[in-house]
């Protein structure tokens, strides 16, 4: 498997790929990949005929006072894990490389779809997403682009962009991959203590009988998020950042009774962690 560094050798590959006629999927990610961007890369393997997978940890996705230099990077790893399931390339460019002027161009999706959920305490967030997925597709230009569902405001925020931007590019959404015990696979779940851990089981568990309460015939949006509150807040270790629920597609707000696809999303510290989960109620 080849690991490629730059903008122009990229460009080269990528050339060579579309004049043989092959498609191409993306799988882009920060890196210290888990099973859960393994699954996104089997995908990709599957449905074309290369597969670039990029590591690339986006400083203009961080704000100033989160993880950027503490997120973990383990380029070695990362390539064995990624040749295992099925990738023929890892793009990993420097931060110079990816934006090299101070002076520079963004790509910014506006309105509430950014606002709500994760951009209330993150606001430069899915603006620095947004930049750096757009310089991946013009580099890549897949046929195919992967993304995880544990991410869901950054799938819907992406499909906007897509959208609105006329790339040609097929976005394909993969379920979110849990530990054994219903944790979400995530690259921030090697910051958590012992007891962090096991506390973090919370969200999946309340996640998981929200859904039933749901199936069950509970359609009030303000019970349902209720219930997640009183239950997440029930540890004691987990500080709720936000509780919602927004309809689907598109994260509009919701109605009093739910009657349609809806994200139930939360986003909860467990020390200095914050980890996001979700479900998708739909009846
Ligand atoms: P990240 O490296 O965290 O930026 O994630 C890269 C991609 O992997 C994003 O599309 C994520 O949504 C996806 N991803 C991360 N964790 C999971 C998971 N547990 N299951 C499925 N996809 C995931």
């Amino acid at each position: 498997m080849k690991i490629i560094r730059t903008v122009a050798d990229i460009r080269e590959y990528v050339r060579c790929c579309k004049s043989e006629g092959k498609s191409i999927g993306l799988v882009p990610t920060m890196g210290a990949l888990h099973e859960g961007h393994a699954s996104l890369i089997e995908a990709a393997r599957k449905e074309n005929d290369v597969v670039i997978v990029s590591v690339f940890v986006n400083p203009t996705q961080f704000g100033p006072t989160e993880d950027f230099d503490a997120y973990p990077r383990q380029l070695d790893a990362d390539a064995q894990r990624a040749e295992q399931a099925g990738a023929d390339v890892i793009f990993a460019p420097t931060p110079k490389e990816m934006y090299p002027s101070v002076d520079m161009t963004w790509v910014e999706v506006t309105g509430d779809i950014t606002k709500v959920l994760c951009g209330r305490s993150r606001p430069i967030h899915f603006r620095g997403v947004t930049t750096v997925v757009a310089k991946l597709f013009h580099l890549a230009q897949p046929n195919r682009a992967y993304f995880g569902l544990k991410d869901a405001q950054q799938t819907e925020v992406l499909r906007r962009m897509v959208t609105d931007l006329f790339f040609d590019v097929e976005l394909r959404i993969m379920p979110i991959i849990r530990e054994a015990d219903g944790l979400a696979k995530s690259s921030r779940n090697v910051y958590l203590s012992p007891a962090e851990r096991t506390a973090a089981l919370i969200l999946s568990k309340t996640l998981r009988e929200a859904k039933e309460k749901f199936v069950g015939g509970l359609h009030d949006a303000a019970a349902l998020v209720d219930f997640v509150r009183t239950n997440i807040s029930s540890e004691p270790l987990a500080d709720i950042d936000y509780v919602e629920i927004y309809q689907l597609p598109g994260l509009l707000p919701v109605k009093s009774s739910l009657k349609g696809k809806y994200l139930l999303a939360v986003a909860v510290r467990f020390g200095t962690t914050r980890l996001i989960d979700n479900v998708i109620l739909e009846d």
